[in-house]
Parts: structure tokens; C-alpha cells; sequence
């Protein structure tokens, strides 16, 4: 009398217990790493606020990524940066361009790990807008035509799925429509769906892709992070254009999208963990308020709880590791079989 039958700590006596009924697990397979491909040769340049990412000429990509998919990793994320920008954005869709030679590089050195790319024009723009301006307004049409042009040298070049980033309306039709007619039916394409005017993107612009905005802000086409519905809205939009799979970026402030967006489309979903996640956690983490593994480990297993089944991390290639290792930290999310690894090997 006076004790419960139901005990809920019966099932967390020890790390096997706890694999055994845990509803969601990460594992490499779900995460896509974000590489960033620039001009030259040999080039392996650390990103400063994105410590373990690099800045990588086409040759040291290539092994990078094939680094990755030892580890367990199937996807990457491809960007690129110009050897000069200019206000029409050429380099964005030249067959000779850094990403264009890099989808070809990744192809030939590895087959079958799939090559996203992300579509959009604000690393090679002047302005650093994602298209072409007028009185200072990002034009929507003459806009996508760019991301059509884009669009269509990455699949010319090999891609395996595109990634429209820019957030204007009708992208998704426009590029289904542009691929289609030129013989890339069969092309995927993530749909950056549910994309927030967000701080969060912060380092990658002023150390990533060196996009800085010239100008402006980008919330005439990015949502307002106080939005909910107008997300499932532009979901819905996104799937009625052609999308394969949807996208809310950034993640941790809008795991309740990521919630709302699985439940109500049960279409494949992608969260875009952004640089000042990362830089986030690991600031905390060098001031010594964090650990930085067990609290990455954390923010991914709940992305995945909240309902997303890809996660494009800069940790891509530390959880990989970790889970690979089966630390204790990989152990609090990994699924069953690896975890009972990782107590055996103890
Ligand atoms: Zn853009």
C-alpha cells in the first residue's frame, strides 16, 4: 500500500534498459554534412567560428568527404564560393564553377554518397542577396529564373538533389518546371520550406561564404520567427510545387515546427541545425559551462525526437565518430545494438 505499480525507473536501471524502449535514436545515417568548396588547390582552411569545418579546395573536399562516409555519413550539403561575385551571380551556374567541379570531383571519388546542393544566389551576388534587386526589394520572378539556371548547371554537373534556399515564392514549381524539361525528372529536391529571417545564421554569412548583406536584411522573403501557421502554409505550397523533402531551418529555437510540420505532411523532413547553433554549444563549451559532446548529442537526439528524419549539422562528423566509438555520450542515443556495444566493450 501507498506504492505505485507503475514504476517508470524500472526501464532506466542501466544503458541497455534505456536503448532498449528509447522511442527515437540518432544514427550517421540521418545527418548531412555541410561542405563548403572555394577556389585552388590543396586549400584546407579551418572556418574560425565552426571549429572541425573547413574552408576545402575541390582535391582536399574530396577527401573530406570521403572521411565522412567512413564514418557513416551517406549525404553532404555542397556550397561554394566564387573566385570573384558580381551582380548577375555567373559564377553561381558556370559549368567550370567551384561547386560544378566539385559535384563532379565527388561523383567520380565516390559514387554513391549523395550530393546535395544548395541553390541560391547570395554567395555570389555583389550585393549578397540571394537574386536580383530592384529599388532595394529582392525581385521574386527574374529571381527564379536564376535559381533555374543554377539549378540546372548543378544537375548538368552530376547533383543528386537540389537544396532552393532562397525563400522566394514559387521556387519550388519553377525549378521542378526547369528540370523536368531538360531531362532531370528524376532529380530530388529538398525545399528549404519553412526558412526564419534568423541571427542563428550569423557566422556562416561573415565566415562560411563570406555573403555578407552589402545592404538590408533578408526579411522581405525569410519568415518571421514569431510565425507558426504561415510555416504549415508555406509547407503546403512546397509539397503542392513538387518538393521530396521539406525543410525548417534553423532547428533548436523551432523544434515545435519540426513537430507541427511531421505531424500534419508526414512528408521526409529535413532540420537545418545552423551556425550559431554550433557556435552556441561550443562557446559554452570552451568557457567550460558545457560539455560539448554529451550537449551535442543532446540537441540532436531531440531534433530527431522532435520529428525530423535528416539533421544537416556542422557535428555531422564528431557525432559520427562518437556513435562510432560508442562513448557515453553516443551511448545516450544510440539505438540498441550499438549501445549494448558499448557496455560490452567497457
Ligand atoms: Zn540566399
Amino acid at each position: 500500500m501507498g506504492f505505485p505499480l507503475q514504476r517508470p525507473r524500472r526501464l532506466r536501471r542501466n544503458a541497455v534498459l534505456r536503448a532498449l524502449v528509447r522511442e527515437t535514436e540518432l544514427s550517421a545515417g540521418r545527418l548531412i554534412l555541410p561542405l563548403f568548396a572555394v577556389p585552388g588547390h590543396g586549400v584546407k582552411r579551418e572556418i574560425e567560428p565552426l571549429p572541425g569545418n573547413y574552408h576545402l579546395s575541390v582535391d582536399r573536399l574530396v577527401e573530406e568527404a570521403r572521411a565522412a562516409q567512413d564514418l557513416g555519413i551517406h549525404a553532404v550539403l555542397l556550397f561554394g564560393l566564387p573566385e570573384a561575385k558580381d551582380e548577375l551571380a555567373s559564377e553561381a551556374y558556370a559549368a567550370g564553377g567551384t561547386v560544378q567541379r566539385a559535384v563532379r570531383a565527388l561523383k567520380r571519388a565516390a559514387p554513391s554518397l549523395v550530393v546535395i546542393t544548395d541553390v541560391c544566389g547570395c554567395e555570389y551576388t555583389t550585393s549578397g542577396h540571394c537574386g536580383f534587386l530592384r529599388d532595394g526589394y529582392l525581385e521574386n520572378d527574374a529571381s527564379l529564373e536564376l535559381l533555374q539556371r543554377i539549378a540546372l548547371s548543378h544537375a548538368e554537373a552530376g547533383s543528386d538533389m537540389v537544396a532552393p534556399a532562397a525563400m522566394l515564392d514559387g521556387q519550388i514549381q519553377a525549378l521542378r518546371h526547369a528540370l523536368d524539361a531538360q531531362g532531370f525528372s528524376h532529380l530530388p529536391i529538398m525545399a528549404y520550406a519553412a526558412k526564419y529571417a534568423s541571427e542563428l545564421y550569423n557566422p556562416f554569412f561573415r565566415a562560411a561564404t563570406n555573403s555578407q548583406l552589402a545592404f538590408g536584411d533578408k526579411r522581405t522573403h525569410q519568415m518571421d520567427c514569431a510565425n507558426g501557421d504561415e510555416a504549415m502554409r508555406e509547407i503546403a505550397l512546397d509539397v503542392e510545387e513538387g518538393a521530396d523533402i521539406v525543410m525548417v531551418k534553423p532547428a533548436l529555437f523551432y523544434l515545435d515546427i519540426v513537430a507541427r510540420a511531421k505531424r500534419e505532411f508526414g512528408m521526409p523532413l529535413a532540420v537545418y541545425n545552423v551556425s550559431g547553433e554550433y557556435t552556441m554549444m561550443d562557446a559554452a563549451a570552451r568557457l567550460g559551462r558545457l560539455d560539448r559532446d554529451a550537449v551535442m548529442m543532446e540537441a540532436l537526439a531531440c531534433m530527431r525526437r522532435a520529428g525530423a528524419d535528416l539533421i544537416i549539422t556542422y557535428f555531422a562528423k564528431r557525432a559520427a565518430e562518437l556513435l562510432r566509438s560508442g562513448t557515453a555520450a553516443a551511448s545516450a542515443v544510440a539505438p540498441p545494438d550499438m549501445a549494448a556495444g558499448a557496455l560490452r566493450s567497457r
